[in-house]
């Protein structure tokens, strides 16, 4: 048998803890991947893996890349993760968030959970029963920080994309810019209205025909096929829905000098970013460019912690430090002739004490 620490994804992880508790069926994985600036912050994610090799994968890659996040956004805080093994019916059941809970307190605050794919705001105030190491909990009244974190995520991106387009094409307006959005969401949809704001040109496709279509008509927008928002010229393209969608084929095919989006995971392969800098082609880091969600989570957490109120104003402050950081990375990568997603890494490793 393989050594576990032999594992591709397994990156010198702090703690992977393996959760059972027999009453509830649970089975989850913990994992932390530093606490080197922190407390460990990354959602939980509830999901059938037809092989649970999958998940421990998923926890090991997922919170690796939580502390690179966490720390190029500048917060005080190290990476992790959790994976809800769920069954192929998905059912959740409140004991077994009581004993996620559990499980999470038992760590007395190494790592601090919130939502991801599967898992709701109801679901975080369930596990908040039992752990005060949470967070993405319900707004606690006008102006605090919490609730959804998808229009912080959505302003990041609006203001790298202006980044974007100052430093590639050298203009501070966006009046006239045209943006193909794929994916029309909680994160796609806040992009394009933060854009239409500013006169920007805007080209949006959805699976969902309807979404994009009333969206396009509130703002005055084109609607394409999913398979032509890809290869549609434009100024910047700005991928707000899946991840991998970045590969040799969908590079050759674009018409564009800007990829700057939300979606996680962006690049197929890390040698995609060589490819896009090869067709000169700027591209924004996406855990860089999308951290304005889990800004939002560690404000609300933090204050939390700190016995105050987190206020929207604190984190939109940090927000607003993306672009700055986006510039140094195209900088750095422009001096160096190493491709910004490489740069944006190793930058993180550095942060996190492994540079
Ligand atoms: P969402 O579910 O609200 O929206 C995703 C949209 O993409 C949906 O409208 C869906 O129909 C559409 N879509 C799916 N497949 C598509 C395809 N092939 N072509 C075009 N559209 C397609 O999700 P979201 O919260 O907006 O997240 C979008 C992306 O941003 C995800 O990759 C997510 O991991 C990432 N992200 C989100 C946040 C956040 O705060 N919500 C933070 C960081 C990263």
């Amino acid at each position: 048998m393989t050594a576990f620490w032999a594992e591709p994804d397994f990156d010198a992880h702090e703690l992977v803890q393996l959760v059972h508790d027999r009453a509830s069926g649970l089975t989850a994985i913990i994992a932390i991947h530093s606490t080197h600036c922190g407390p460990a912050a990354g959602g939980t994610r509830f999901w059938h893996y037809n092989d649970p090799a999958g998940a421990i994968r998923d926890a090991l890659r997922l919170s690796r890349g939580m502390s690179y996040k966490n720390a190029m956004a500048g917060l005080p805080m190290g990476g992790g993760k959790a994976v809800i093994l769920a069954d192929e019916q998905r059912i959740k059941t409140p004991e077994m968030l009581a004993a996620f809970g559990d499980a999470v307190d038992a760590l007395g605050g190494r790592y601090v959970t919130a939502e991801d794919v599967g898992i709701s705001e109801a679901d975080m105030v369930a596990v908040s029963k039992r752990t005060a190491h949470v967070s993405g909990l319900p707004v606690a009244g006008e102006g605090s920080a919490g609730g959804d974190p998808g229009p912080f995520t959505a302003y990041g991106i609006y203001l790298g994309i202006k980044a974007a387009v100052q430093h590639k094409l050298g203009t501070d307006s966006l009046s006239g810019v045209h943006v193909a959005v794929q994916g029309t969401g909680s994160v796609g949809g806040g992009v394009a209205r933060l854009l239409a704001q500013d006169g920007a040109r805007l080209t949006l496709a959805d699976i969902s025909t309807d979404r994009a279509n009333v969206l396009a008509q509130q703002l005055g927008a084109e609607v394409v096929s999913t398979d032509a928002i890809m290869t549609t010229p434009c100024d910047v393209f700005s991928p707000n829905a899946l991840g991998a969608i970045l590969d040799d084929n969908s590079i050759a095919a674009l018409d564009c000098p800007i990829v700057a989006g939300g979606a996680n995971n962006q690049l197929a392969r890390e040698e995609h970013g060589e490819v896009l800098a090869a067709r000169d082609i700027l591209y924004a880091p996406d855990y860089v460019i999308n951290a304005g969600g889990i800004i939002s989570v560690a404000t609300e957490y933090l204050a939390r912690r700190d016995g105050r109120t987190g206020t929207v104003a604190e984190v939109n402050a940090l927000v607003a430090q993306i672009p700055g950081r986006l510039q140094s990375i195209w900088r750095e990568s422009e001096a160096t002739g190493i491709s910004s997603d490489v740069v944006a890494d190793r930058m993180a490793q550095k942060l996190i004490g492994r540079g």
